[in-house]
């Protein structure tokens, strides 16, 4: 089901039986955690492998309800995601993000996630100009990170959203590049500036018996030719580093250069600089 599974709601599940009331329970929490300040941004720096310096951190949500802890974004989004409350999380996302990163050299951008739901709402290209009137941040310093599932949708919407949101000059990033269907046939036409490879590929790169070494080679050459930059995601250990570094790829997101950090910690590593 779209709820994956009973696992997900482990920390709520304890003491209730029926799944949508949990489900319900969560939502009612989350929209309290919104207003009294229970979530917040964890930034995963994007390091470029030749010269160790962070380029890009990716924003990423946090919650810690009061008694029952730590939530994961797993848990938590997709439940935001089936109501209105998505929009709001993630305006408050960007506007957050947007304030951090006035604070960071300006080689550096931020990259927000965008949930199709948000991507859906013809309001949303007015949010992000909003963000960047109100903090200033140059536009081609945020990068906007959309998945294949925003693709359901109208294609001539969609095309438009795309339109309004490239006016604005913002970046676009295709994130979780080779999970979904037909990945091709959305790049033709939509101006991405930066494609994501999923770290199911990195997983399995140093596995010789499968093809993930030569689909990550594949996605960075088709990449290149298509002008868009490419970050891999997940990359853990050093002989993964090294595969997919043999492979052509520049832009790594992974914990073996660093987790999501909170926001006091990123001044620091920036300051002190080199992950090389
Ligand atoms: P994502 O956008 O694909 O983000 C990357 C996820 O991979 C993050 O998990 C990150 O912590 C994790 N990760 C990065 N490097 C490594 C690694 O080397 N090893 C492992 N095992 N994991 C790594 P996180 O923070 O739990 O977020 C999960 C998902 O929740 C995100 O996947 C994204 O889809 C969603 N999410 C998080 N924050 C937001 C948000 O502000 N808005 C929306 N719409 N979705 C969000
Ligand atoms: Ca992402
Ligand atoms: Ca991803
Ligand atoms: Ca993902």
């Amino acid at each position: 089901s779209k709820n994956g599974g009973r696992g997900q709601f482990r920390f709520y599940s304890s003491d209730l039986k029926d799944e949508e009331e949990v489900r319900q329970m969560m939502l009612d929490d989350l929209r309290i955690a919104l207003e009294e300040g229970q979530l917040f941004l964890h930034y995963q720096p994007v390091v470029s492998i030749k010269t160790g310096h962070v380029v890009c951190l990716e924003a990423l949500m946090r919650w810690e309800h009061p008694d029952r802890g730590f939530v994961s974004p797993g848990q938590f989004i997709p439940v935001a995601e089936d109501s209105d409350l998505i929009n709001n999380l993630g305006e408050w996302a960007l506007r957050e993000a947007c304030k951090a990163a006035l604070k960071w050299p300006k080689s550096v951008r931020v990259a927000v996630n965008v949930s199709a739901v948000q991507f859906a709402n013809q309001g949303f290209p007015a949010v992000v100009a909003s963000v960047l009137a109100h903090t200033g941040i140059e536009p081609d310093r945020l990068e906007l990170e959309l998945t294949e599932s925003i693709f359901v949708g109208d294609s001539d919407e969609t095309e438009r959203m795309f339109k309004a949101l490239k006016d604005l000059g913002v970046r676009l990033a295709l994130d979780d590049f080779g999970t979904g269907y037909s990945s091709l046939s959305y790049l033709r036409a939509a101006p991405f500036d930066k494609i994501k490879v999923d770290k199911s590929f990195v997983d399995s790169c140093t596995q010789k018996d499968k093809n993930s070494a030569k689909i990550i080679a594949a996605i960075v050459g088709l990449s290149n030719a298509l002008g868009m930059e490419t970050t891999v995601e997940g990359v853990e250990a050093f002989d993964q580093l090294e595969v997919v570094k043999a492979k052509g790829a520049k832009l790594v997101q992974g914990y073996i250069y660093s987790r999501p950090l909170p926001e006091d910690q990123v001044d620091q590593h920036i300051a002190s600089g080199e992950f090389t």
